[in-house]
C-alpha cells in the first residue's frame, strides 16, 4: 500500500506491468512455440535418420545374401558336397577349405564360410577350428527356393566384433538340398554407411539386439555404451517410430525412437543429445530473457525520470504551497520544464507574486493607519499647545494611581500649579506670547519631573502634576524646585524677557479620597490658599494642620 501511495511508484508499476506482461506474454508463447517447433524438427529428422539406418541395414544384408547365396551356387561348394568327395578324401574334398579360405579373405565382411552336409556335420570350413552349428530341426520350406536362416547377431569374443550367422541351403541342379553353406558376417561393416547416414540427418544410430543389449552404434564414444533399461526398450518398441525422452546409451537424456527391421532380429534406435537439440532453443530463451530484463530495467529506469519530473516539480509546488500557508510569501519556484506543470508552476509564481504585492500593500496601508490611530490616540490625550497631557488623560491617570493607591497603600501626591497674574501677562504682551509662555513653562514642568511621574493641563493655565508614590515632603520639595525653576527661568518673546512665577498647592492621597475629584478639590484648596497668602509659592495640606 505504501508502495502505491506515491505518484512515481504508481507510474514505475505501471510501466514495468505494461512492458512485464505483453513482451512475457508473447515471449512464452513464442518460447512454447518455439519448443514445439524444435521437438517436431527433430522428430522428423531423427524418423529420416531411422528410415536411412534400416534402408542401410537392409541394403547391406541383401548384399550378403546374395554374396553367401552366390557361394553356394559355386561349383567348388556343389562338388565339395557331391555324393563321390563325401565319400572319400578326393582331391575336390581338399580344395573346398582352401576355396572357402580364399573366398573369406577376399570378401571383407565374412569372417568365416562352413559347409555342412544335410545331416548338419561340417564339411569344410575357412577355419581350422570351426564352431559346431546348429541347424534348426525342420529346415524351413520356404528356404528351399528362398529362405536364408539369419540368427541373432552378438558379441562374439573370437573375431572381438558383432558377428552374424547366414545360413543357406546349397541346392543341386534339380533343387535338391545338398547341404549347407554357413557364413559368419561381420556386422561392423554395416557401421560405416551407418555413420554417412548419421551424418546427413543428425543423430546417433544404436543397433541393440532384441534383449537391448548394444551391438554397436554410430557414437564415438564407446567406453560408456551402456545396456538401454527394459523398460525404455519395451517403452520405445510399443511406442515404434514416435519420439520418446529417455536415458540414452551414454547415460544422457536423449530424445530417440526405435524401429524393428523386418529383416534382422534387431532393434534400431536413433537418438539425439536433449543438450543438443535445445541449445538453441536454449540460447533463444536466455535471449529472451536478458532482453526482456534488459527492456524492463530500460523502462524501469525512463518510468522513473518520467516520475521524478512529475513528483519534483510537484514536491517543491508543495513545499512552497507550505511556505506560504506559513506565511512565508518570498518564494519563487524555478520554471524548467514547458508542460503543464511548468505552466502550473508559472501561475503559481504569479499568484504568489499577486499574494506577495497584495500582502505588501496591506501591510504598508496597515502601518499608516496604525500610525495614524497612534497619532489619534495622541492627539486624544494631548494638548495641542503644550504637549501635555490633556484633562482627559488625567483623569484616567488619576483613577489609576487611586486605584493602585487602594490596593497598596502607597499614597500618591498632587500639584496643582497656576500662573500668577496671567490675564496681566496677556494683556501686557498679548495672547501669543501668553501661548509661548504656557509652551514654554510646560517643557520647564516636564524637565523636572521623574520618568514616573506625570504632568497635564489642567486647565487654561493650571497644571497638574501627578507624583506615585511619594511623600509630602518630597512632594513639597519637588514642588519648591519647580517654583524656584521656572521664577528665574527667563521667557523670551520679541526680545523681551518674561518674568513669571507660580502658586502651587498640594496634596496627598487619603484612603477617604471616594474619588480623583475629592483629592483634586484638596489640592485646588491648597492652591487657592498659596494664592491667597500672596502668590508665588507652595502650600501644602501639611501647612494648614500646623
Ligand atoms: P491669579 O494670579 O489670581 O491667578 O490671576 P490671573 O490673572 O492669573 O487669573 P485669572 O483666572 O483671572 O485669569 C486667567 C487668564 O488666563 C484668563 C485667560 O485669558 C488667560 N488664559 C487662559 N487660557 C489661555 C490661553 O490658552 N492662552 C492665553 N494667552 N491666555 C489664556
Ligand atoms: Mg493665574
Ligand atoms: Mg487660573
Amino acid at each position: 500500500m505504501i508502495l502505491i501511495n506515491s505518484i512515481k511508484n504508481k507510474i514505475l508499476i505501471f510501466a514495468i506491468l505494461a512492458t512485464l506482461i505483453p513482451s512475457a506474454g508473447l515471449g512464452l508463447l513464442s518460447y512454447l512455440q518455439n519448443e514445439a517447433m524444435v521437438t517436431n524438427n527433430v522428430a522428423q529428422q531423427l524418423q529420416t535418420l531411422a528410415t536411412d539406418a534400416n534402408r542401410e541395414l537392409k541394403h547391406w544384408l541383401e548384399a550378403r545374401i546374395i554374396e553367401v547365396r552366390t557361394l553356394s551356387t559355386s561349383n567348388a561348394v556343389t562338388k565339395g558336397l557331391s555324393p563321390s568327395s563325401l565319400m572319400s578324401a578326393t582331391k575336390n574334398a581338399r580344395l573346398l577349405p582352401h576355396y572357402l579360405r580364399l573366398v573369406k579373405d577376399k570378401l571383407n565382411p565374412l569372417l568365416q564360410l562352413t559347409v555342412l552336409n544335410p545331416s548338419g556335420k561340417i564339411v569344410a570350413s575357412s577355419s581350422d577350428t570351426p564352431a559346431p552349428v546348429i541347424l534348426p530341426s525342420a529346415w524351413p520350406q520356404t528356404t528351399v527356393t528362398d529362405g536364408v536362416i539369419i540368427d541373432t547377431p552378438h558379441w562374439s569374443q573370437h573375431y572381438r566384433t558383432v558377428t552374424l550367422r547366414l545360413a543357406v541351403p546349397v541346392l543341386s541342379l534339380d533343387d535338391e538340398v545338398m547341404g549347407t553353406l554357413v557364413a559368419v558376417v561381420d556386422l561392423n561393416t554395416l557401421l560405416p554407411s551407418l555413420k554417412y547416414a548419421a551424418k546427413i540427418s543428425p543423430g546417433d544410430i544404436l543397433l541393440l539386439d532384441l534383449a537391448g543389449k548394444p551391438l554397436f552404434g554410430t557414437h564415438s564414444d564407446d567406453a560408456s555404451f551402456e545396456p538401454i533399461a527394459r523398460q525404455v526398450l519395451q517403452q520405445l518398441r510399443e511406442e515404434e517410430g514416435k519420439p520418446i525422452t529417455f536415458a540414452g546409451h551414454l547415460q544422457k537424456r536423449v530424445l530417440g525412437l526405435a524401429v524393428m527391421p523386418q529383416t534382422l532380429p534387431v532393434v534400431v534406435v536413433v537418438e539425439r543429445d536433449r543438450a543438443d537439440i535445445y541449445q538453441a532453443w536454449a540460447a533463444f530463451r536466455n535471449l529472451f530473457l536478458s532482453l526482456m530484463i534488459g527492456l524492463t530495467l530500460l523502462v524501469g529506469f525512463i518510468a522513473w525520470q518520467m516520475g521524478r519530473s512529475i513528483v519534483i516539480p510537484l514536491e517543491h509546488l508543495t513545499s512552497a504551497a507550505d511556505h506560504i500557508a506559513a506565511g512565508d510569501l518570498t518564494v519563487q519556484l524555478p520554471v524548467a520544464q514547458r508542460d503543464e506543470l511548468g505552466h502550473l508552476t508559472q501561475v503559481f509564481n504569479q499568484m504568489t507574486g499577486n499574494l506577495r504585492q497584495s500582502r505588501d500593500e496591506f501591510e504598508a496601508a496597515s502601518q499608516t493607519l496604525q500610525k495614524q490611530n497612534k497619532l489619534l490616540e495622541k492627539l486624544s490625550i494631548t494638548d495641542s499647545l503644550t504637549g501635555l497631557y490633556n484633562r482627559k488623560k488625567l483623569d484616567d491617570i488619576l483613577a489609576d494611581q487611586l486605584a493602585r493607591f487602594k490596593r497598596n497603600q502607597r499614597p500618591f501626591t498632587l500639584l496643582m500649579l497656576d500662573i500668577d497674574h496671567f490675564k496681566k501677562l496677556n494683556d501686557t504682551y498679548g495672547h501669543l506670547a501668553g501661548d509661548q509662555v504656557l509652551a514654554s513653562i510646560a517643557r520647564t514642568f516636564s524637565n523636572s519631573i521623574r520618568n514616573i511621574d506625570f504632568v497635564a493641563r489642567y486647565g487654561g493655565e493650571e497644571f497638574v502634576i501627578v507624583l506615585p508614590e511619594t511623600a509630602l515632603s518630597a512632594a513639597r520639595d519637588m514642588a519648591e524646585r519647580i517654583l524656584t525653576q521656572v521664577r528665574s527661568a527667563s521667557y523670551q518673546f520679541n526680545d523681551q524677557s518674561i518674568v513669571v512665577t507660580l502658586s502651587i498647592g498640594v496634596a496627598i492621597s487619603q484612603s477617604s479620597d471616594e474619588s480623583a475629584d475629592t483629592l483634586l478639590a484638596r489640592t485646588d484648596r491648597m492652591l487657592y490658599e498659596a494664592k491667597r497668602a500672596g502668590r508665588d509659592r507652595v502650600i501644602c495640606t501639611d501647612d494648614q494642620s500646623s
